[in-house]
Formats: structure tokens, sequence, C-alpha cells
């Protein structure tokens, strides 16, 4: 689909939203009905901004020639913690700061 814009001789300035093989030169006017021609406009394409434009250029280079990484890069916020486990429902806990002993009771309610 695309946006063709008309002008109806009598109106205004439409805009219309076909597929491609519907297109003809003309195109009926929704207001009074009369053939309206079509306006050439320029295409609608998107500029992209240049950060996102320098991104897409490393992962391109990054897909033909990786980088071998040793240590995450400065600056970097530290690895994130596991959260939440859906089997136990915990947060999973290093075996060096476990406590040691039974889990303290539940309390009642
Ligand atoms: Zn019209």
């Amino acid at each position: 689909m695309a946006t063709y814009v008309f002008r109806c001789p009598g109106c205004s300035v439409f805009e219309v939203v076909q597929p491609m093989s519907a297109l003809r030169p003309t195109h009926t006017c929704p207001t009074c009905g009369a053939p309206a021609a079509r306006v050439f406009t320029a295409p609608g394409l998107l500029s992209t901004p240049s950060p996102v434009h320098r991104a897409l250029d490393r992962a391109a280079a990054s897909a033909e020639a990786p980088q071998v990484v040793r240590s995450l890069p400065h600056g970097a916020p530290p690895p994130r913690r596991r959260r939440w486990n859906p089997v136990t429902g915990a947060a999973p806990l290093d075996a060096a700061h476990r406590p040691a002993g039974p889990h303290p009771p539940l309390p009642r309610w």
C-alpha cells in the first residue's frame, strides 16, 4: 500500500492509500466527486539519525570480523544478579553467601 496525493480542481488536496496496482492518473474527489489529478511528491524516505547509523555500521562490521573481548568495556555497568527463579520462586544464592543450617521458620498467619 502506498499513499498518493490528488488535487481536486474545485476543492483541495487529499491523500489516498491504495495498492500500487490500483493506481490511476485520476481519482474521484471524496467531497464533490469530480476527477482529481495526481500530485507527484517527493518519496517519503526517512533519514536515519547518525547515532543509529553508526551503530548499524558497527553491527555490520562486527558481523564481518567480530572483535575478541577479554573484559567488560570501560564504564559498563556490572553484570546484573539473577533475580527470580521460576522453580523455587527465590533469587539464587551464591554458595559462599548461603546461610548455614536450615532456613528460618516461615511466619504463621
Ligand atoms: Zn472536489
